[in-house]
């Protein structure tokens, strides 16, 4: 069985002249100002002038290099600047969510419930944790040493990495950003925020809220699509983190090992769920609608991708999810404001070919419906589609869920792993505990989670990252702390107890002797002195 991972986005669709978007006014390339306005980046204005200055490798230098500065300065290093940033983007998330929700009602119909939730108290709840763990992540972390460097002690120190590039994506555009900006700033960096071009209402305000709220000599954002990403891409950063697709993230690798720079890609993939028959089938089938169609309409790189179920229960798991659908969205899905749309008409034309595929165009079991005039798909099922067909070999990254059928659940872990890559996420519902110890032992995914989908995303104290095709690196809580802190290991001696069997002239006698110290056992120490003194 074979189930493969590429992204659906094709390049073309990134750039700004290909973007059809129902606002006239995102339509607009806005413009960057490098020599007018140094410290102004943020504020793209739609003037004339402006419109007409491109942001350019000159005007990527430059920003970088003003970000040096002011860490060179030590400027972002302190407690203080720290806490002071973070409480100002508590107070810009908190004063603006009005227009956040516009903006990502503006960017893609969110619901105003997901933008309140997913975006706003997300961001402000990473900042709270951030604010309250911030003295005690700073602090120098003690670490034991042994005989070897008697007497001696030793730390690790959280030092910053300096100037660092985040790169986001148009699903969830605020918390895509400011999420990893946080833990920049927490760790101390200066950094560059490049919002998504797909995302245009939400970008434009990213950028002002920026620029009012947070140290501009330190935090900036530079709007754009592939030529400015690319102008940034060619300077040298000390980390990336970029949150997108695998075909870019090849782009940005590439670009970050001319200068060794770390990078952290963020990437998606397909996310199976696995449903077993021995569930509250009611709360499991919500809570699968809640992971696919209450994220963003399943343009969410978590969201449920594809289901496994066997051939026994597929149907009852069908009729419970037309049911609890018709309860959430209506008889009429398109009326409902409960939905996202689809981003733009070009991912609305990938995921028609999806549904019109030969193969899989006769397997809707619920849904189907298109209306492209206003970017609406509906919440559609498909049952028993081939494994090659493109609905399973791409990642869906929006509402269509295909139901896989196989024999025995068990079966379900080998479609998982044979697909060859990794998924971001993956789940699992059951009262099986067997099952659920064979699934944590056997499936390799950036996380798993029994019995919901999607929810591990909000615990601070869990890693959110991929594996694999599903990306490298981890952010959120205390990880994104980690992610942009380099941990220096400091060791601390005096210049009592100077060893002298390290030093030559080398014998026999001293090789035993440090072999014994590097085997930590004090009686070999003992027996190694010992023989030292014989002979
Ligand atoms: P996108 O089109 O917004 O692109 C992401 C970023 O890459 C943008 O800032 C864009 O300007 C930049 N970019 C695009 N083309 C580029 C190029 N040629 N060179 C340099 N930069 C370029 O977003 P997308 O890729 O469509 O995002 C959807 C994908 O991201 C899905 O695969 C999804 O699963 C994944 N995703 C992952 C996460 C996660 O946290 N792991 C979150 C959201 C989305």
């Amino acid at each position: 069985m074979i189930l493969s991972q590429k992204h659906p986005d094709s390049h073309a669709l990134n750039t700004p002249q290909k973007l059809t978007l129902p606002h006239r006014h995102y339509r607009r390339r806005r413009s960057y100002r490098p020599k007018k306005s140094q410290n102004n980046v943020n504020h793209v204005m739609a003037s004339e002038e402006e419109k007409k200055s491109v942001f350019d490798v000159e005007s990527a230098k430059e920003v970088v290099k003003e970000l040096r500065a002011s860490f060179a300065a030590g400027k972002t290093k302190s407690y203080e600047w720290r806490s002071t940033q973070l409480n100002a983007m508590l107070k810009m998330m908190e004063e603006n969510e009005p227009q956040i929700v516009a903006a990502l009602r503006d960017d893609l119909s969110k619901p105003e419930l997901e933008s309140s939730i997913y975006e706003v108290a997300m961001v402000k709840s990473s900042c709270r944790v951030a604010l309250k763990k911030l003295k005690h992540w700073i602090m120098p972390e003690k670490a034991k040493t042994s005989l070897i460097t008697f007497p001696s002690s030793a730390e690790i120190v959280s030092e910053p990495l300096g100037v660092v590039l985040v790169i986001s994506a148009w699903n969830y555009p605020f918390l895509l950003s400011l999420d990893p900006v946080i833990g920049a700033i927490a760790a101390g960096n200066a950094v560059v925020l490049k919002p998504s071009e797909i995302a245009p209402a939400t970008s434009l305000l990213l950028a002002r809220l920026a620029a009012d709220y947070l140290d501009r000599s330190c935090i900036k954002v530079v709007e754009g699509a592939v030529p400015e990403t690319s102008a940034l891409l060619e300077q040298k950063w000390d980390k990336i983190l970029y949150t997108g697709n695998g075909r870019v993230a090849r782009i940005v690798m590439a670009a970050a090992a001319k200068h060794l720079t770390p990078v952290v890609l963020e990437l998606g993939g397909k996310c199976p769920v696995i449903v077993d028959s021995d569930i509250n089938l009611q709360v499991a089938t919500r809570r699968i609608i809640a992971g696919k169609w209450g994220c963003n309409n399943g343009q969410a790189c978590i969201s449920p991708d594809y289901i496994i179920t066997t051939k026994s229960y597929a149907q009852k798991l069908v009729d419970s999810f037309k049911c609890e659908l018709e309860r959430f969205y209506g008889k009429n899905p398109f009326e409902s404001k409960d939905l996202s749309r689809i981003v733009n008409s070009n991912h609305f034309a990938r995921l028609s070919k999806l549904l019109d595929e030969d193969k899989v165009s006769g397997k809707i079991v619920h849904g189907g419906e298109r209306d492209e005039a206003n970017l609406r798909i509906a919440p559609t099922i498909l049952l028993d589609v081939p494994q090659d067909s493109l609905i399973m070999t791409e990642e869906i990254f929006g509402p269509l869920l295909p139901i896989i059928q196989v024999d025995k659940l068990e079966d379900s872990f080998d479609v998982i792993n044979s697909s060859g890559t990794k998924p971001l996420a993956a789940y699992l519902f059951t009262n099986n505990k067997k099952l659920k110890e064979k699934f944590v032992a056997t499936v390799s995914a950036g996380g798993l989670v029994v019995n919901d989908t999607t929810v591990h995303l909000a615990e601070h104290t869990l890693p959110f990252g991929g594996v694999g095709d599903s990306g490298m690196g981890a952010y959120h809580g205390k990880f994104s702390f980690d992610t942009f802190s380099h941990k220096k290991a400091v060791l601390y001696r005096g210049f009592a107890c100077d060893a002298f069997v390290r030093y030559p002239p080398y014998s026999r006698g001293k090789l035993r002797l440090l072999e014994a110290l590097f085997n930590g056992s004090f009686f070999s120490i003992i027996r190694a002195l010992l023989g030292w003194f014989k002979s």
